[in-house]
C-alpha cells in the first residue's frame, strides 16, 4: 500500500504516512462516511471549531501567536473557520 498523498510505501496496518502525516482514508467516499467525518470535525465536544471560535474569544493573543509559531494542529486553520464565519453570515443577512 502507498501514501496517495506522497506515493511512499506505508506500513499495512498505519493510520497516518510517515514521511508526509496525511491520515490514511480506507473508507469509501459516500454520504454516510462524510456525515461521520463532518460530525466528529464539527459537533464533536472536543473539536477545534468549538476551541478555535472560544479561545478567539478568551485568549485572541495565544491562538494568533500559537498559529503563526507553528501550532496548526490545536486549532482551526484560518481558511475554514473563514469559509464557515462567512457561511454563519450569510444565514443571517438573509
Ligand atoms: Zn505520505
Amino acid at each position: 500500500m502507498e501514501c496517495k498523498n506522497c506515493q511512499s510505501t506505508l506500513a499495512e496496518r498505519a493510520d497516518y504516512c510517515s514521511f508526509c502525516g496525511a491520515k490514511i482514508i480506507r473508507n469509501r467516499l459516500n454520504l454516510r462516511n462524510l456525515w461521520t467525518e463532518f460530525t466528529e470535525q464539527y459537533l464533536n465536544l472536543d473539536n477545534t471549531f468549538l476551541r478555535t471560535i472560544k479561545h478567539l474569544f478568551t485568549k485572541p493573543k495565544e491562538v494568533i501567536l500559537g498559529y503563526i509559531n507553528g501550532q496548526r494542529k490545536r486549532y482551526l486553520n484560518p481558511i475554514s473557520l473563514y469559509a464557515i464565519a462567512l457561511t454563519f453570515t450569510g444565514i443571517l443577512f438573509f
